[in-house]
């Protein structure tokens, strides 16, 4: 069925620099790559997945603030990327006034899900939601909009205490706004294979978490780093590095489980 391949997944981490934002945009240029209809939904007033794939901010006139307080429709708030297939509501910091404008109203929680029920919005086989760094109402929003969470992990000391906090507010979601929720996955980024308490945290997150933890690890890698400032996606900007290499490997891990998923 056409609505079944239609998936909308929140990249959530309420810790900053964890890598959400690099891995909903290479995932998004991967999953593009193959012939997806893709959108990124730029819900961080920050604006690093816009300014990532080259959205000038002069061209930001409507963005996903519009699209939250429910002014604008999804094709009206959409633009194109460079690359094809992808699409994005890009952000401003217009964002940073939705939650003043909206806590008061009762369906504060369902805004972009209602949203992103329109057929337009349905049009996209995957639509990556791309979170702040923190629980809020936008953060919210997102989870009740959609259909899983992924959730980047930094192999680092504290990953796993950040991550046992953020598995209850799904679980929470799950109780009260959104029963369909699930955890589409957690990948571990910025692996660097120098680092023995990297390998340590990534064994840790295994023995915890087992088959929810993608087989992919992303690595530490420059070449990453550095492609935000060409606004353009690493995948892009340097193919071959291992950092690109390592995301094109998660798409395919996303679409197996899609297709998992669609079979059971
Ligand atoms: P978040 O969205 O969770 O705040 P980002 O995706 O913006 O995190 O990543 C934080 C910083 O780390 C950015 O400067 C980004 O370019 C860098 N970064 C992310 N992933 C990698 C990687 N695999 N290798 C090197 N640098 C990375
Ligand atoms: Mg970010």
């Amino acid at each position: 069925m056409a609505g079944e391949r239609h998936r909308i997944i929140t990249i959530a981490n309420q810790k900053g620099g964890v890598g959400k934002t690099t891995t909903a945009i290479n995932l998004a240029t991967a999953l593009a790559a193959i012939g997806e209809r893709v959108l990124i939904v730029d819900l961080d007033p920050q604006g690093n997945a816009s300014t990532g794939l080259g959205i000038d901010r002069r061209d930001r006139k409507l963005s996903s603030y519009d699209l939250m307080i429910g002014e604008r429709g999804i094709t009206e708030v959409t633009l194109e990327t460079a690359v094809p297939n992808l699409f994005i509501v890009p952000s401003t910091m217009d964002l940073l006034g939705v939650e003043m404008e909206i806590s008061q109203q009762s369906d504060r929680v369902f805004k972009l899900r209602k949203a992103l029920s329109s057929p337009e919005a349905m049009a996209f086989s995957y639509i990556l939601l791309d979170c702040p760094p923190s629980f809020n109402l936008l953060t919210m929003n997102a989870m009740a909009a959609a259909h899983s969470v992924l959730v980047p992990l930094q192999c680092e000391f504290f990953a796993l205490e950040g991550l046992s906090q953020l598995l209850e507010t799904v679980s929470q979601v799950r109780r009260t706004v959104n029963p369909r929720l699930d955890i589409q996955g957690i990948v571990l980024t910025m692996f660097d294979a120098r680092n023995n308490l990297a390998q340590q945290v990534v064994n840790d997150v295994r023995t915890h978490l087992g088959e929810k933890v993608y087989h992919t690890l992303i690595p530490r890698n420059v070449r990453v780093s550095e492609a935000p400032s060409y606004g353009k996606p690493a995948i892009l900007y340097d193919l071959k590095c291992a950092g690109s290499q390592a995301y094109l490997q998660l798409a395919s891990e996303v679409i197996q489980r899609e297709r998992q998923r669609l079979a059971a």
